[in-house]
């Protein structure tokens, strides 16, 4: 039997790592996008890559939390398989902080009403309440700031920036086809037509994010939510773990990274809105910033950033096929948390459904 050929539209997070599982089962793989591969635009290269399954389940269902219970389970694999070849990627698992100033109480005890209401059987040990001794024991720089706070277990986050540099030179390693810059206009079963040139393959995978709107249903239908975030450098601080704000109107968070750098993010509106973060936006992530410790006021801005994020209205993660094309989509603010299960799921798929296509073609 033939290698299976497998042509992916799409190489922001989803495309990209798909491509990269293909490859190393065996497949020959053809990937598109409208953008460079370094191109900043995109969700996947503005986003905070916080691994939050807990937290996040305030704002998402059991669906949300199981898939990423199980990507919690691959990360960490899938790391450390890609550092044998493609140089570090920053992943850290020591949970998350969440707190609020005290006019905000209400606010982070009905979070942790939440979370207790939604959390399974057998996973509420993982949240932790903490009093001011807890919060400084486990942020040191925030001692004497908070006087309670919540301890989220076994949260991670990752370098975004790192591990999608990382599946770039492994898909290149492994002999990956990719046509960079060219916009794709059609994904159909077996073929892509991009650039107005038709490339056939056995199976066609859109993974196009928010630009395979029109593809989309009307019935489910996909839109862009528009995220903006902070990027800064701050030597005055040191934070072990993404720390999570409180707030009557908003919920912001700090993921700290390498290079005492700080991701500040993120809003969330409903637009589709591309342009540049705005005034009241970047007043909301500094004031949020520098309300957690005064030292972020001499913090450096390095980057500020907004970008679409896919969403169904259902706010979960899909993997569906209609019309003969797969799709892989809505990952809406748990991309990176629930990626490695939906890849993993498409994986199986691909490979026992397209096995059978071959074999028919074959005889
Ligand atoms: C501000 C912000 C913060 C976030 N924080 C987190 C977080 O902490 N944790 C988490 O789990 N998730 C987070 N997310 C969500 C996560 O980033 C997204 O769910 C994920 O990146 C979506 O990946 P994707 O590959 O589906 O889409 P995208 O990143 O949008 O990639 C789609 C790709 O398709 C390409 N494309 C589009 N149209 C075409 C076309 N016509 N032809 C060819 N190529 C095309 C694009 O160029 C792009 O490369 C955040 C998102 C944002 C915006």
């Amino acid at each position: 039997m033939s290698t299976l050929h497998i042509g992916i539209a799409g190489a922001g997070l989803a495309g990209r790592t798909l491509a990269w599982r293909l490859l190393r089962a065996g497949c020959r793989v053809s990937l598109f996008d409208a953008r460079r591969r370094d191109d900043l635009a995109t969700a996947s290269m503005t986003a905070a890559a916080m691994l939050s399954p807990l937290a996040e389940l305030a704002v998402s269902d059991e669906a949300v939390f199981a898939m990423g219970q199980r990507s919690m389970q691959l990360w960490p694999e899938w790391i450390s398989e890609i550092e044998e070849q493609a140089g570090e990627v920053f992943f850290r698992r020591k949970g998350t902080l969440v707190v609020a100033h005290a006019p905000d109480q209400s606010s982070l005890e009905h979070f942790t009403r939440l979370l207790q209401h939604k959390l399974p059987e057998g996973c509420r040990e993982q949240v932790r309440t903490l009093d001011a001794a807890g919060v400084a024991q486990c942020e040191p720089a925030l001692a004497g700031r908070f006087g309670n706070g919540l301890f989220l277990d076994g949260e991670g986050q990752l370098a975004n920036d790192q591990w999608m540099a990382a599946l770039a030179a492994e898909i290149d390693r492994r002999g990956g086809q990719w046509l960079e810059g060219q916009a794709v206009n059609r994904v159909e079963a077996g073929r892509i037509v991009c650039a107005g040139q038709t490339y056939a393959m056995d199976v066609a995978v859109d993974a196009r994010g928010v630009g395979s709107k029109a593809q989309w249903p009307a019935g489910n239908p996909l839109r862009g939510v528009r995220g903006e975030v902070l990027t800064v450098e701050c030597a005055g601080v040191t934070l072990q773990r993404p720390v999570r704000l409180m707030h009557p109107r908003y919920q912001l968070y700090v993921a700290p990274r390498p290079g005492n750098r700080f991701v500040v993010g993120a809003t969330e509106l409903e637009s589709e809105d591309t342009g540049p973060v705005t005034l009241r936006s970047t007043l909301e992530l500094g004031s949020a910033l520098h309300s957690l410790h005064p030292a972020f006021g001499e913090a450096r801005v390095l980057r500020l950033a907004a970008a679409l994020r896919p969403a169904l209205d259902d706010h979960r993660p899909t993997v569906e096929q209609r019309d003969g094309v797969w799709h892989i989509n809505g990952l809406y603010r748990h991309g990176y948390l629930c990626t490695p299960a939906l890849v993993d799921g498409l994986v199986h798929q691909l490979l026992g459904s397209t096995a059978t296509v071959k074999e028919e073609r074959v005889t």
